[in-house]
């Protein structure tokens, strides 16, 4: 049996492109070895500094009571649940909230794969409707994408100006670790985080004199590129809604894709879902929204009759227009 074509009037049909995240558009290694690592690590910190604290307690109150003993029980708790990647509601909560402190202060940026954000944009050029699902919860899902990764527009830009011209524009965007370390001194209420609208447009009276000569600007530009945290953009406004356990349901259940398509206003025949998981394509297949599976490097191997019963692609811009 040859493999699976994607049915392209399905696609055609279809107004709405529902997509998973972890494995699809992002790769699991972001999700387990940057985030998860983040929240347990602050989650830590937290508990052993701030256990007493109303804002702590609340923080963990969706917990099971024999959780919220002592900060290491919980934290056991939180390694366990972590390890086995067990995505229990409560955790996904916690995880929202610890990891939006680390995006806002400019600690996480998110990569997504090299295809994804121009093959976003061509779907909805055509005219498609993108929405998402995700076991991360929706809090999680609004920070995650409002720090999206473009390194390569850095680079696409650099590559077209002249070195120096190009030294000057990476300053003033990512001030170096020279002008971060001057900004520490200043009052932490006054110091710029490199999501601020002043750092991606600053003011050049901001920077510290120093980064205003040549000399500076040439030898640290490769420093810079190395260094500084890549650029980023919020992806929000690409999608018309974002749904997760909580609000749709669990991702194996064919109810949950029944409902996201009720609360989008539309009937199944009409949205097509990209997931990596076959546990999600079956259950999305049978609410009857058309599935295709997305392979990406990384991602647990897929069963050979898999390629019988799914379209399975590797990258977003297989799928012909
Ligand atoms: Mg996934």
């Amino acid at each position: 049996m040859s493999p699976v074509a994607i049915n392209i009037e399905r696609w055609k049909a279809a107004d709405i492109v529902l997509l998973d995240i972890e494995g699809t558009i992002s790769s699991i290694s972001f999700v387990k070895d940057t985030l998860y690592p983040y929240a347990l690590r602050r989650l830590t910190r937290l508990a052993h500094e701030s256990w007493e604290q109303e804002s702590f307690q609340e923080l963990i109150e969706g917990f099971p009571e024999e959780t919220r003993g002592d900060a290491e029980t919980l934290i056991a708790h939180v390694e366990e649940l972590t390890r086995k990647d067990i995505k229990a509601v409560y955790l996904k909560q916690l995880q929202g909230k610890l990891w939006k402190q680390g995006y806002s202060n400019g600690e996480i940026t998110t990569p997504l794969y090299p295809d994804v954000l121009t093959i976003l944009e061509s779907w909805l050029a055509i005219p498609k409707k993108l929405a998402i699902f995700s076991s991360g919860s929706v809090e999680a899902q609004l920070n995650f994408f409002k720090y999206i990764e473009i390194p390569q527009l850095a680079t696409a830009e650099l590559s077209q100006k002249g070195n120096d011209e190009a030294a000057t524009d990476v300053l003033e965007t990512h001030p170096t670790e020279e002008a971060q370390v001057d900004e520490s001194k200043q009052d932490d209420t006054s110091r710029k985080c490199p999501h601020s609208p002043s750092a991606t447009n600053p003011d050049s009276s901001d920077l510290p004199s120093s980064l205003s000569t040549k000399k500076t600007k040439t030898t640290t530009l490769e420093a810079t590129l190395n260094e500084s945290p890549p650029k980023t953009r919020d992806l929000n406004p690409l999608f018309i809604n974002k749904f997760d356990t909580v609000t749709a349901g669990s991702k194996l259940e064919k109810a949950s894709y029944e409902k996201i398509c009720e609360e989008l206003e539309t009937v199944p025949e009409k949205v097509v879902f990209l997931t990596d998981n076959v546990k999600e394509a079956t259950a999305a297949t049978q609410a009857g929204v058309y599935t295709i599976v997305v392979d990406r490097p990384g991602n647990a191997p897929l069963a050979d009759e898999i390629f019988d019963t799914y379209p399975v692609i590797t990258a977003l811009d297989q799928i012909h227009l």
